[in-house]
C-alpha cells in the first residue's frame, strides 16, 4: 500500500507525524506538505509563481504551496508511482459542516478525488490543540485500525471521499464510530474589530462562538458524543431536487 500524506497545518505539524506514524504501520508514506500554515485555503492553486520542493528526508518534502498544489505536485512529479490512497491531516481543529469548504485539509483530499485516487481527510475536533496534544497522540494506535479498515474495504466508494473527525478524547476513550452527514455551523461574533500599531481601524476573522444545528447522524453529534465520525462526500454540488423543480422555469410563461 502506498500512501501519500499532506495536511494544511505544515510539514512541522503535529498532526502530520501523527499520521505519518499510523500510515507507516501499514504502508510506504510519502510526505509532501506545505512548508507553511495553509489552514482554509481550500481549493486553491498557485499559478501566479512556480514551486520549489525541498527535499526533507527519504520520501518526505515541503513545498511553497496550497495542499492542493502539493497533491497535484506529488502525484504528476515528485512520487514514483501513484499513490493508493491520499491521506490528509491531522488537521489541528475539527473539519466539520461547512467547515469542509473552507479547509484545506479536506480540499487536498478532494485534489486526491480528482486525480482518481481514494482520498481520506483526517481532523482531531480538539479545540486547543497544545492542551488536546497527549490525546492525539494516544489516538494514534487507534488510528492504525481505523485506516487499516478504511483502507481495505472491499469496494472504496467510487468518486467519494472520506471526511473523518477525530473525537477529543484519549484514543482508549473513542466510544466507537458513526457513519455521519454534514451538519450545519453557525459563528457569532466571528470578525473582530481592532486597531492596528497606528491606530487605524483593521479587522481579524477569528475566534468567536460557534454552535451547530443538524440531526441526530451529523458529524458534530457524533463529536459531541465521543464517536469518531465518517462522512462520506463528493465533488458534485448539482443539486439534484432542484434541478426537477427548475424545469418549470424554462417552460414558457
Ligand atoms: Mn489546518
Amino acid at each position: 500500500m502506498r500512501f501519500l500524506c499532506t495536511n494544511d497545518d505544515g510539514i512541522l505539524a503535529h498532526g502530520l507525524e501523527c499520521l505519518v506514524r499510523a500510515a507507516e504501520q501499514i504502508g510506504e508514506v510519502t510526505v509532501v506538505a506545505p512548508d507553511r500554515e495553509q489552514s482554509a485555503t481550500s481549493h486553491s492553486l498557485t499559478l501566479h509563481h512556480p514551486l520549489r520542493p525541498v527535499r526533507r528526508g527519504e520520501h518526505r518534502y515541503q513545498v511553497d504551496g496550497t495542499p492542493t498544489d502539493c497533491v497535484m505536485l506529488a502525484v504528476e512529479s515528485l512520487m514514483d508511482a501513484r499513490p493508493d490512497f491520499v491521506l490528509s491531516g491531522v488537521n489541528h481543529g475539527q473539519n466539520m459542516g461547512e467547515d469542509v469548504l473552507y479547509s484545506g485539509t479536506v480540499s487536498a483530499a478532494m485534489e486526491g478525488l480528482a486525480l482518481g485516487i481514494p482520498s481520506i481527510a483526517l481532523s482531531f475536533a480538539g479545540g486547543d490543540l497544545r492542551a488536546d496534544i497527549a490525546k492525539l497522540d494516544e489516538q494514534v494506535e487507534f488510528l492504525v485500525p481505523l485506516l487499516r479498515h478504511l483502507t481495505s474495504l472491499p469496494a472504496f466508494p467510487a468518486g467519494t471521499l472520506l471526511n473523518v473527525n477525530l473525537p477529543p478524547v484519549r484514543g482508549d476513550e473513542i466510544k466507537g464510530i458513526r457513519l455521519t452527514r454534514l451538519g450545519r455551523r453557525v459563528y457569532s461574533n466571528s470578525i473582530q474589530p481592532m486597531k492596528d500599531p497606528w491606530g487605524r481601524k483593521i479587522f481579524w476573522i477569528g475566534g468567536g462562538e460557534i454552535s451547530w444545528t443538524g440531526s441526530g447522524d451529523s458529524d458534530f453529534q457524533a463529536i459531541r458524543d465521543g464517536y469518531v465520525s465518517v462522512t462520506p462526500l463528493h465533488l458534485d454540488l448539482t443539486h439534484r431536487d432542484m434541478l426537477d423543480a427548475a424545469e418549470r422555469w424554462w417552460r414558457a410563461p
